[in-house]
């Protein structure tokens, strides 16, 4: 950006980009994409402004809207826009997961509906491939590596099992009855912006599925809809928008401050992913302890006992506690306690858990598992992020200060659970030093 430019931008001239992320990992992904492209980016959990918002180019707000009932995420998301808006975003990215995480009537469908008519958008582009990580879009079918996403680990998902991999079907389930789901080949988006344009004018009000199956297919897709006021995506085509736009990158977008104390990981995650990482790390003999959501709280196992056994643990390496679990121990609990009770259980339990080993002295957090992250944040008090240099694509570390635990500096990875390496957990913290000042 110009100095001048610069020097004429108050908060409000100076947001680009608001993003609503439908929960907590979505968030720091697409915050992650956008460092990445050079932007400064504050994440907020909760609709209060951070320490440092005149500087973000963008701002990303993290919600917990995937799973809330319908009319809840709704009125959040909306209040997000609203508030973004306010603050001067002059394009909104609903950020959605780019293995489309919804159930049969939302909250996909019913949030970009409202967004949709906030934003006075009439088709608006639905773009959730992610090629970096191998979610692919061809024909409006969503693939997970090589598989179609109902082949895909996801159709085992604890909350939103997804077992139907054609997005036109999927969303047109989910949005008004007077709506269309359409369909953007490759082909036209390789036509360049003016065939995205005929194509798109030619499409009845509504959405279309953008196919998209590499980053050259992504940043064709955003040279031509880089001006649109609403955009649905994964992390994969916003990470475009800046180059469409034209604006400078910010050599200083990743620098976190420097991090020390102990380190640990709480994994809430059943993700095949999470699976590999955590027996990847016990592999290699890395301390862990397995919480039980059928017996914690009891006699047998209480938070202050996962403490204890943390704190006996060896320094210098992170220690791991984890409700992860094999899909048969997961339904297993799920019909003792019923589903949602199940998920909030271990919710609670892990983000106690989280708070206690930061009160006694934890400054380095990684988190496994979407849900789990946003539960964690809300019980440190974290209501603002830094966004730093990615561990792996999607996967930042972060920096905020910890209000629930006496106002510490904290840095936290808070990892989708199908992201990141099977050696995510031990290299996280090896790639923190490089990005702090
Ligand atoms: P991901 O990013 O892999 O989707 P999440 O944290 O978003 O991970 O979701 C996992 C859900 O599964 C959470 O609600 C978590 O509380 C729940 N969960 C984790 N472990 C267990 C378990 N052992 N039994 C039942 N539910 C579990």
């Amino acid at each position: 950006m110009p100095a001048s430019h610069a020097a004429r931008d108050g908060y409000a001239m100076s947001l680009r980009l608001g993003c609503i992320a439908d929960d907590t990992t979505g968030a720091t992904d697409i915050a992650s994409s956008l460092v990445g492209a050079g932007l400064r980016v504050q994440l907020v959990h909760g609709l209060t402004p951070g320490p440092d918002p005149d500087t973000a180019d963008a701002i990303v707000v993290a919600l917990k809207s995937r799973t809330a009932p319908v009319m809840q995420a709704v009125e959040e998301s909306l209040a997000a826009a609203r508030w973004l808006r306010a603050r001067g975003a002059r394009q909104l990215v609903f950020k959605i997961c780019s293995t489309f995480d919804s159930t049969p009537h939302g909250n996909i469908g019913p949030v970009a509906d409202a967004l949709r008519e906030l934003t006075g958008a009439s088709r608006v582009v639905v773009a959730p491939a992610l090629p970096v990580n191998g979610r692919t879009v061809y024909q409006g079918h969503l693939f997970v590596g090589t598989d179609l996403l109902s082949d895909s680990p996801m159709r085992l998902h604890p909350l939103t099992p997804m077992t139907d991999a054609n997005l036109v079907r999927l969303l047109q389930a989910q949005v008004g009855p007077d709506l269309a789901v359409g369909r953007l080949p490759r082909a036209v988006t390789h036509g360049g912006p003016d065939a995205v344009h005929g194509h798109l004018d030619a499409q009845a009000a509504g959405y279309v599925i953008a196919d998209a199956i590499d980053d050259f297919d992504l940043a064709a897709l955003a040279r031509a809809v880089h001006g649109a006021p609403l955009l649905v995506a994964s992390s994969g085509l916003p990470a475009y928008l800046p180059q469409a736009w034209g604006w400078t990158a910010r050599p200083d977008a990743a620098v976190l401050p420097r991090a020390g104390g102990r380190a640990a990981i709480v994994a809430g995650s059943c993700s095949a992913a999470t699976q590999a990482q955590l027996a990847h790390f016990l592999q290699a003999g890395g301390a862990g302890l397995a919480i039980d959501p059928l017996r914690i709280g009891s006699v047998a196992q209480t938070v202050a006992d996962v403490i204890a056994w943390f704190n006996a643990q060896p320094v210098e390496r992170a220690a791991l506690v984890y409700a992860t679990a094999s899909s048969e121990a997961v339904q297993r609990v799920q019909q003792a306690l019923g589903v949602e009770r199940a998920g909030l259980v271990v919710e609670d339990t892990m983000s106690s858990i989280a708070r206690g080993l930061v009160a006694g002295g934890v400054r380095r957090l990684v988190v496994a598992g979407g849900e789990t992250s946003g539960a964690v944040l809300r019980a440190l008090g974290v209501a603002s992020l830094r966004i730093g240099g990615p561990i792996d694509p999607g996967v930042p570390w972060c920096h905020g200060v910890a209000e629930g635990c006496g106002g510490v500096g904290v840095h936290l990875a808070l990892k989708s659970g199908n992201f990141g390496g099977t050696d995510f957990f031990d290299r996280a913290f090896a790639c923190l030093d490089r990005d702090c000042a």
